[in-house]
């Protein structure tokens, strides 16, 4: 997300060089970040962390303590270069004015976020076990979202994972399933929404046109084709740029 010039980070999941070269892509000069926040300590969320972190040391990092426990046990990066935060308690980064939220997620308390900027509220979750009421009143204040789609029960079922990983997938400290990500939007999602992004979706337990399919239906029903609609790729650069409601 990016504001006045400034741009803040959520996750830091792919390597460094990656980064740049997507920073690069986006039209993003690296040198603009301002901070990052983190959701939680997964690989995909903190891989690049510590080669950043050597590299921009003046970015400044934010978790809530359990989260910057983790990280720091997983990544090297020490628990006290964080500046810390509580779940469910704003603070102010540069421009952004940042709530994070709690969500349900197989590790120590993990984090969704709406930030705010330019009259722009930018609403980000994505690694959520359930569709829970507390995540759904965070997305109604939402302009531009972020959201889970990722999987298709069908398809995990089907999938080679193993049994043990198919349950934590779709239990309710797991992921969303397409419908869960449909389900969110059309019972929470105001009038305010104007574009929503797809994230987070499996390569092998999902197939874009299912996501797409379960959220446009989703929309429909809700008289809402004017959303903007996009499918977030792991390997490929969005050309969002946030805030732009
Ligand atoms: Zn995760
Ligand atoms: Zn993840």
């Amino acid at each position: 997300m990016e504001s006045g010039g400034d741009v803040l980070l959520v996750d830091c999941g792919i390597c460094c060089r990656t980064l740049l070269s997507r920073c690069r892509a986006a039209g993003i000069d690296p040198r603009r970040i301002v901070a990052a926040v983190f959701t939680h300590n997964h690989d995909d969320h903190v891989k690049g962390l510590a080669t950043f972190h050597k590299r921009f040391p003046g970015v400044e990092l934010y978790a809530n303590i359990m989260t910057a426990d983790a990280i720091s046990a997983r990544t090297g990066v020490g628990a006290d270069e964080f500046i810390l935060f509580e779940n469910g308690q704003s603070f102010t980064v540069g421009p952004f004015d940042i709530k994070p939220f709690s969500i349900p997620h197989d590790v120590p308390d993990p984090v969704g976020y709406l930030v705010r900027a330019e009259g722009v509220t930018y609403f980000h979750a994505t690694d959520v076990g359930a569709p829970l009421d507390s995540i759904g009143v965070n997305l109604a204040a939402a302009d531009v979202a972020t959201l889970e789609s990722n999987h298709d029960p069908v398809m995990l079922m089907q999938s080679n994972r193993p049994e043990a990983l198919k349950r934590r997938i779709r239990g309710d400290r797991g992921h969303l399933a397409n419908d869960d990500a449909a389900y969110l939007v059309r019972r929470f999602a105001s009038a305010r929404l104007k574009r929503l992004a797809l994230a987070h979706l499996s390569r092998e337990c999902n197939a874009p046109h299912l996501a797409e399919a379960a959220m446009r239906a989703a929309l429909r029903e809700m008289g809402r084709c004017d959303v903007e609609l996009s499918l977030l790729d792991q390997d490929d650069v969005s050309t969002w740029s946030y805030p732009r409601a």
